[in-house]
């Protein structure tokens, strides 16, 4: 007897795809074929997609210290019903995750909540300080395998140099939210014609770029494994795709919100559209979906960001930078870059939970293999009016979309979705 089986789903397998029933017993995939016999429970599938659960490199959890915007227990509900099974939280919280202790009470927490496998990134500096090295190996020991200050750029390169060469002896991989403080600390939004009529001040794409070609500079002399967060310019995709074509060990992510909008939505001056970095141009936009399309973007991350009314319901300048994304970024993936199957697995499962160092995640269904799965139906088009998450600063709500998240299973056990 099966504790659960899913039939007729198209199954990303480890010998590719098949239109097959997978099978699931103690956690684990215990089978993959027709006909599989007895189980407790069904989860019909055809017609859905079946492969490895969601794995994102770019959460805010916002726990500890800012628990009025989301809390472990929120944040891991919301990545189930997102198809999530594993996550990287981001180190920003307060007290900032610059030492082992710190990351593990992340672990164990998330682990208590059973929704969604939690690995905190590690602070590069004490403090988020931009001086002094965090303690990194001590956050190595406890699991930590990104670096990040994320929420801001490093911008001290002799603390970067030394950063990159501490981290490239462990194994790990310095994450870098890729912005010039000096050249984006004024604006509110991207500089172009939007940021001109609305009066606004603007940000150029410059900011990233120029912080992404100086770290492949320090990468050339450190041999460190770096990743860009949050791509959002079309010069961005070229320096990466430069870096790969050199051979470095570069890679790079994209959220939702920057494949789906661009600059022309902050008209409304809606600040659900007020993030960092910014909503760029349409050409950038398009660069960013075919980033994506070729690989030279390997993930898609949600940058999932919660802040609450009271941080968002104020004018578009005095709003906090952020939207949360985590329960429809498949969705928004799939219904504007539309990847096949596989390709889709690849940039929401595989390849960021081998960037993350997740072992256990982003593998194509196997016999014997942690069952962490999702079931995603591609065409279904349904329009979102609420959340799991504690804020809901999302332009998604309220917009039709393609493509919804069915079961989400971790450990073998159903997290969202199914009869629950
Ligand atoms: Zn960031």
């Amino acid at each position: 007897m099966h504790d659960l089986v899913l039939v007729g789903g198209s199954v990303l397998t480890d010998a590719g795809l098949r239109t097959t029933d997978v099978a699931v017993t103690d956690g684990r995939v215990t089978a993959i074929g027709r006909e599989l016999g007895e189980s407790r429970e069904i989860v019909e599938c055809s017609g859905a997609w079946v492969g490895p659960g969601f794995v994102d490199l770019h959460t805010h959890l916002r726990d500890p210290g800012h628990e009025w915007r989301e809390d472990i227990g929120s944040g891991s509900a919301a990545a189930a019903a997102g198809g999530y099974t594993a996550l990287v939280a981001m180190p920003n919280t307060d007290p900032p995750i610059d030492a082992g202790h710190l990351a593990l009470r992340i672990s164990d927490e998330a682990r208590r909540v059973g929704k969604v496998a939690v690995v905190s990134a590690g602070c590069l500096t004490m403090g988020r300080g931009g001086e002094r090295m965090a303690h990194l190996d001590d956050l190595w020991s406890a699991g930590v395998r990104l670096f990040t200050d994320d929420g801001d750029s490093l911008q001290n390169v002799a603390v970067l140099r030394s950063v990159m060469e501490y981290v490239a002896q462990l194994g790990g991989v310095v994450s870098q939210h890729a912005l010039d403080a000096d050249l984006s600390g004024a604006g509110f939004m991207h500089e172009g014609s939007v940021s001109s009529r609305l009066g606004i001040y603007g940000i150029p794409r410059q900011a990233d770029d120029i912080v992404i070609a100086r770290d492949i500079a320090i990468m050339r002399m450190t041999g460190v494994r770096y990743h860009v967060q949050h791509l959002s310019t079309a010069g961005g995709v070229a320096l990466v795709a430069a870096a790969k074509a050199e051979g470095l060990p570069i890679t790079a992510e994209v959220t939702p919100h920057h494949l789906m909008f661009d600059h022309t939505a902050v008209m409304s001056t809606d600040s659900n559209f007020k993030m960092m970095p910014p909503l760029r141009e349409e050409s950038d936009r398009e660069a960013l979906v075919e980033g994506l399309r070729s690989g030279v973007i390997d993930a898609v991350a949600t940058d999932h960001a919660p802040q609450s009314a009271v941080e968002k319901d104020v004018p578009f300048e005095h709003a906090l930078n952020g939207v949360i994304g985590l329960e429809w970024a498949a969705s928004v993936v799939n219904g504007v870059v539309s990847l096949d199957q596989d390709v889709f697995f690849d940039r929401m499962s595989i390849t960021p939970a081998a960037i993350a160092g997740f072992t256990d995640h982003g593998r194509a269904v196997a016999v014997g293999a942690e069952a962490n799965l999702v079931v995603f139906d591609p065409n279904v088009r349904w329009t979102p009016t609420s959340t799991r998450s504690r804020s809901r600063n999302a332009p998604y709500l309220g917009r039709e979309l393609t493509g919804r998240v069915e079961v989400t299973i971790l450990g073998g056990a159903i997290t969202y979705g199914g009869e629950l």
